[in-house]
């Protein structure tokens, strides 16, 4: 029953796996005996909690902490942290919901999970920062451990925070060990974990193209966020020889026609954090959108012509109109580096083009990928070099496209990689919850 607004993000989630599994259940009635849906939109265990800091005025501040513990069956949960201030327990539960298929999918032994908090970083001191983060580890800590829960970052968690909640998570226990990834990388890290999510769903869009005898190089691409994904997803075009020409962020997009000038955005974002409208000192020739300016039903960068379009901001910034948009624009292929990131409606336009369509729990599960590569150098006290690991998830990524494709062809909808992720996804899934018994 749909009865609570604030889990439509969690709804959508469930509705889209779900349709996806009709021919999977006419074919095998046996998970309906072993009452497998019933028990995998419901997570294992879900923690709220409140995180009360001092700002930098000696005001007590309070937000609400979240961690849910989805889906145990292939491994210990594993899905970032999300600190934006629209965070609720329902999009946690989204996320986390998105995150046990995507795990499955990498083919490694990893869980489901999530977390966050409803705490908005933006405007707040490195101290604040720390504070917020040492006390929302005082309550987690005692949730995690490298063998049953590893959180790792997402929106508004970075290198930085990530940081901090390792150094509390272990003054708390006194134990130097891999409960976080996308740690430093002289303190543990894997090289190729801030690249993996975007490299990811570049090597997906290949993958996809390739399938239709088709490239990526000299395709113009939209790219929509302007954060770790985005950002990687824009250097690992470029080596590729496409051509990025937007990003964008919380106040509006930057289109730049002669393509995205990559180490000002890395300044602006990853060392100044400040807002897009900032990238016009330096290139006056580009257009700047602000969101004021936005069209109603939809979002400004969908709306600049395009031959590939990779949303890597966040949910839902995709929409029916967008998508419209895009396909009479001649976009071929859409490649998701954010978590659904496309509403339903625009989806299924997608999917009724046949255009090489990637959703995120496919395209965008490098990131989780390269981190279960972190946990085992973590527990093997090793470094792999780079190219191992970058190498490790080009492979991971060729065998998701490959399994969503092969299963999207044995339910007789060659292409429909949706149909492919969510069945190959679920099926693991399922069968290791019927082997291991009711829990
Ligand atoms: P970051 O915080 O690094 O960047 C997020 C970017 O998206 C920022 O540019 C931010 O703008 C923009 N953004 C976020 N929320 C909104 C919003 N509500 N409206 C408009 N713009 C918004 O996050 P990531 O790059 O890590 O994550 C981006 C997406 O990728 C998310 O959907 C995440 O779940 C998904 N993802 C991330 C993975 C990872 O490894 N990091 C792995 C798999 C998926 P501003 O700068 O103004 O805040």
């Amino acid at each position: 029953a749909k009865s609570s607004p604030a889990q439509s993000e969690f709804y959508q989630a469930i509705e889209e796996v779900l349709e996806c599994l009709r021919p999977l259940f006419e074919r095998a009635p046996h998970y309906h005996q072993h009452s497998i849906i019933e028990r995998i939109v419901e997570p294992e265990r879900q923690v709220m909690f409140r995180v009360s800091w001092v700002d930098d005025a000696g005001r007590v501040q309070v937000n609400k902490g979240y961690r849910v513990q989805f889906n145990s069956a292939l491994g210990p949960y594993k899905g970032g942290l999300r600190f934006h201030p629209s965070v609720t327990s329902g999009t946690i539960k989204f996320l986390g919901f998105e995150q046990i298929f995507k795990n499955a999918l990498t083919g490694l032994p990893i869980g489901g999970g999530k977390g966050g908090s409803d705490f908005d970083p933006k405007g707040k001191s490195d101290n604040e920062i720390m504070r917020f983060c040492q006390s929302f580890m005082t309550e987690l800590y005692r949730h995690i451990g490298p063998h049953c829960d590893v959180p790792a970052g997402d929106i508004g968690v970075g290198a930085r925070e990530i940081g901090y909640l390792f150094g509390q998570y272990k003054r708390i226990t006194g134990r130097y060990e891999g409960v976080l990834t996308g740690k430093g990388l002289n303190w543990g890290g894997s090289l190729g974990r801030k690249e993996a999510t975007g490299y990811g769903a570049v090597y997906f869009a290949q993958n996809m193209l390739t399938a239709r005898e088709e490239e990526l190089r000299g395709k113009t691409c939209l790219v929509s966020g302007a954060g770790n994904v985005a950002i990687y997803t824009i250097e690992k075009l470029y080596e590729l020889g496409a051509k990025p020409v937007t990003c964008s962020d919380s106040t509006g997009t930057i289109h730049d026609p002669s393509g995205i000038d990559l180490g000002l955005l890395k300044q602006l974002k990853e060392v100044q954090r400040a807002s897009l409208e900032s990238y016009l000192h330096d290139h006056p020739e580009a257009h700047f959108i602000s969101v004021r300016d936005y069209p109603q039903d939809g979002h400004a960068v969908w709306r600049i012509a395009g031959d590939a379009a990779f949303p890597c901001a966040t949910q839902n910034e995709l929409t029916e109109a967008d998508a419209k948009m895009l396909l009479a624009n001649g976009v071929c292929c859409v490649s998701e580096g954010a978590n659904m990131p496309s509403t339903k409606e625009a989806v299924d336009l997608f999917l009724e083009a046949k255009i090489a369509y990637g959703p995120g729990k496919a395209a965008n599960a490098g990131g989780v990928a390269t981190s279960q590569l972190e946990m085992a150098q973590n527990s093997s006290m090793e470094q792999w070099p780079l190219e191992k690991v970058d190498q490790k998830l080009k492979q991971i990524m060729a065998d998701i496209h490959r399994q969503c494709a092969d299963t999207a062809e044995e339910f007789g909808e060659p292409g429909n990689l949706v149909l492919g992720a969510n069945i190959a996804g679920f099926r693991k899934v399922a069968d290791a919850m019927i082997e291991q018994g009711v829990t």
